[in-house]
């Protein structure tokens, strides 16, 4: 068998990514390989894929426990004999893996390297008796100081070579800094070893940061269309993990904890729910992730600056691993940076305190970058990328100077009349007159006060930064920062000297063109897949990836050789499920009048036409609502959350379908009505804060779309 023909019948893909092809051919030739890929760039198919084909066993070495049972379960699910041995097994089921290697039952066998070279070196006798073909690293990084994740045990590897002579060995990273490179190849002795070092680029993550200002608010804005979706967030602290999620819980949403401090079994069950799109949002501390292969991560927030560019590359790197477009969005702080110093200096050593401190401020120039985000990281990673990538927050804005002298005079002044003993966010909400307790009375009285409404609060933090990177005003740089005037700030506001300011215009954000797909069926193909999962006993998305149900829902595959051609489905998987999704998908067809699209099917992958679905579905809950259902009712039928079910509904109400007293109460809709007349309604997390507690964002939607009517109306 041929390895293309290989990649068809076990694991249902029809070409090679990047440089697979090439690792899996010098690996079956018998060479020593390094491999740097990005995440989800498919490293594990370049081992895995060899261990098919060779004659005899593949040893897989792995950090981490949740990985492996992860793999082995997909691996066994493709008809691939694969297992691990770790020490959360039973000596029973030890002794029935030992007897499966025996008897050269088993490809693929994962363990942890401080297990390989435990109790003297026992179990290394046992697999020197084995025919072994190929040892596998993963995550090589991690036997190296020079990388960000040094883990001790890894060291041990370094005797591989001296037990396993002859035997082909592949190491496989997504870190790909030169000094780390240098030092696996050394320590892991690889023998005149073929490296591939491929594109870093994850065209599908689009990456962006906001300044941190409240930033609990921005994640709910940033929240609010993605109810459906999973993500991690990361925060810096333990502490700060739980009470984020809990304040997410509060707000509706399905989120968990995790961090290193947790105990086992509460860490286990948040990772497991998560794998199983029981829990949407993890909310954790960087001990999270590593080696979590869940492909239907939409987004990865970081609400604190990460260490270093390695780190918030691997981590954003979690989203999209199926490929679909998928968010990163980091709020920073210039505190962040002060917070961190203290971390990355180590005591007693210089060395590597600098070493960490560089990294640090490279991850400080990415937050504060005004050219495109895309091409710093691939430089950073010693990789040549175009100027503008179309696809971060830089290149998705447009940028033109103006005469913004005016503007700057009103902050100035606003800086002055406050003796400049105050922060960003106070003289933001000071500009524009806010009627926030926070606003000092006295405050309140000064001429200043509200000079500045006609401009939005995240434009006010825009122009206050660029004013202090111009030197017109000084953000100090302790624990609570205040803004001073400079000795450049009296021409200014005198009237001697102009000032020019950007000003940014997100520009619409291209929708690549996609063959809309059938929502109501995806949803009964989830549903048939969580069947399969259920009796599998995995993650649902280990039985199918979402890429590959948006597929059959977009192409309609009308029998087995149609299905075939659908990626993701091997000989095994199409002859264990095929059927079942065609049962679903043909009556489907014939209901509704449709056939079979799967000769328009490119190779390539589809990206998911956002607009299509949000139409479909919140018809189908305006449906469901108007038959009498309550809003639990139908977020339990359709398996959604009832926030986003009434994110669905309260859109009816500009269209004169719903009535927004269904929503919220009569009294309460000036209130609301007020708050949007002086704030706007372009963001809701303003409208909340002015708010309160009282008024929740449910209420403040149905307002705002019946405003909407109204004016339309008038
Ligand atoms: P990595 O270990 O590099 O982070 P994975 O090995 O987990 O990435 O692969 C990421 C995803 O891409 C997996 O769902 C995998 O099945 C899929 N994949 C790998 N190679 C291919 C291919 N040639 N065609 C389509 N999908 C692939
Ligand atoms: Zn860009």
């Amino acid at each position: 068998m041929t390895p293309i023909q290989a990649l068809q019948k076990y694991f249902g893909y029809s070409a090679f990514r990047h440089q697979q092809e090439a690792i899996i051919g010098q690996v079956l030739s018998g060479h020593d390989v390094m491999a740097l890929m990005p995440t989800g760039g498919g490293k594990s198919l370049c081992y895995q894929l060899p261990a098919v084909l060779l004659p005899g066993l593949t040893i897989v070495i792995s950090p981490l426990i949740a990985l492996m049972k992860d793999q082995v379960d997909s691996l066994n699910l493709n008809g691939i004999p694969a297992a691990y041995l770790n020490s959360a097994q039973t000596p029973d089921e030890q002794r029935d893996i030992i007897s499966r290697l025996t008897n050269n039952q088993i490809k693929l066998l994962y363990i942890a390297p401080e297990r390989l070279f435990g109790i003297e070196n026992k179990l290394i006798d046992f697999l020197k008796s084995l025919p072994v073909s190929l040892f596998a690293i993963d995550e090589a990084h991690c036997i190296s100081h020079w990388g960000h994740d040094f883990r001790p045990e890894y060291l041990m590897l370094a005797h591989l070579k001296g037990h396993f002579n002859n035997i082909p060995v592949i190491a496989l990273t997504a870190t790909a800094d030169k000094l780390t490179q240098k030092d696996i190849l050394e320590k892991l002795a690889l023998h005149e070893p073929a490296v591939y070092v491929s594109s870093f680029n994850r065209a599908n993550i689009t990456y962006r940061v906001l300044p941190k200002n409240k930033s609990f608010n921005q994640l709910l804005s940033f929240l609010v269309d993605r109810n459906d979706d999973s993500g991690i967030i990361y925060c810096l602290s333990r502490k700060s993990t739980e009470a984020l999620a809990a304040d997410l819980k509060d707000e509706g949403y399905s989120a968990e904890a995790y961090h290193a401090g947790l105990d086992h079994a509460t860490k286990a069950r948040n990772q497991e729910a998560f794998l199983r799109d029981e829990v949407k949002i993890m909310v954790a501390t960087i001990a999270f992730g590593m080696g979590i292969n869940k492909s239907n991560v939409r987004y990865v927030v970081h609400m604190d600056m990460p260490k270093n560019i390695e780190g918030y590359y691997q981590e954003t790197g979690r989203a999209g691993r199926d490929g679909l477009p998928s968010d990163a969005m980091l709020y920073y702080s210039p505190g962040d940076v002060i917070k961190l110093k203290n971390f990355v200096t180590l005591e007693n050593n210089p060395e590597q305190s600098q070493i960490l401190l560089e990294k640090l401020n490279d991850m400080a120039a990415y937050s504060e970058l005004h050219t495109c985000r895309r091409k710093y990281l691939l430089n950073y990673f010693d990789e040549e990328a175009a100027d503008n990538c179309g696809s971060c927050d830089i290149c998705l804005s447009e940028f033109k100077k103006f005469d913004g002298t005016l503007i700057a005079q009103k902050a100035l002044s606003a800086v002055y009349r406050l003796n400049q003993r105050f922060g960003l966010g106070y003289v933001v909400d000071f500009l524009r007159g806010s009627k926030s307790e926070k606003i000092r009375d006295e405050h309140k009285q000064l001429k200043t006060y509200g000079v500045g409404a006609d401009i939005s609060k995240a434009q006010w933090q825009r122009y206050l930064r660029e004013l202090n990177a111009h030197g017109y005003l000084q953000i100090t740089d302790d624990a609570y920062p205040t803004i001073k005037l400079t000795h450049k700030s009296e021409a200014v506001l005198k009237g001697l000297e102009k000032v020019e300011l950007t000003e940014a215009q997100i520009i619409e954000e291209k929708v690549e063109e996609a063959l809309p797909f059938e929502a109501v069926l995806l949803e009964q193909l989830k549903t048939v897949r969580l069947h399969f999962a259920t009796l599998e006993n995995v993650p649902a998305y280990i039985i199918l990836s979402d890429a590959t149900l948006l597929e059959m829902a977009t192409y309609l595959p009308q029998s087995m050789d149609e299905l075939r051609h659908i990626s993701g489905f091997g000989d095994v998987k199409l002859a264990k499920y095929g059927r079942e999704f065609l049962e679903v998908i043909k009556p489907y067809c014939i209901a509704n009048g449709l056939s079979s699209k799967v000769k328009q099917r490119a190779p390539k992958r589809q990206s998911k036409p956002r607009s299509e679905k949000v139409n479909n579905t919140q018809k189908e809950s305006l449906n469901l609502f108007k038959a009498g259902k309550s809003i639990t009712e139908i977020a339990t039928e359709r398996g959604l959350s009832p926030m986003t079910v009434e994110g669905h509904l309260t859109q009816f109400i500009q269209t004169g379908d719903l009535e927004v007293t269904e929503f919220v109460n009569e009294d309460k809709i000036p209130a609301i009505q007020n708050a949007i007349e002086s704030y706007g309604a372009e963001r809701l997390a303003p409208l909340k804060e002015v708010l309160g507690d009282e008024y929740s964002y449910t209420e403040i939607k149905a307002v705002v779309s019946w405003l909407k009517r109204e004016i339309a109306s008038s």
